[in-house]
């Protein structure tokens, strides 16, 4: 695979995004343990459905407990 090589601090910027990502969505865990199911290489569609409710439809911060749907894998 290839796999662009990042700068150190490249690293911690992706990094620091990461954690403010997981912190406000926690749902974002659950997205990465859906995706390392995945097979390598494939192009995937993964919709989070989120409920009515939640404050992300309005671009507030999720606070649901969305469902994640893997609808095509292609190899
Ligand atoms: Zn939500």
């Amino acid at each position: 695979m290839n796999t662009p090589t990042l700068t150190r601090r490249e690293r911690r910027q992706l990094e620091r995004v990461a954690v403010k990502a997981r912190r406000g969505q926690p749902y974002i865990e659950s997205l990465l343990a859906a995706g390392a199911t995945l097979p390598r290489g494939s192009v995937s569609i993964v919709e989070v459905l989120h409920d009515d409710w939640c404050p992300k439809m309005r671009g507030g911060l999720c606070r649901c407990q969305p469902d994640i749907v893997i609808l095509e894998v292609a190899a």
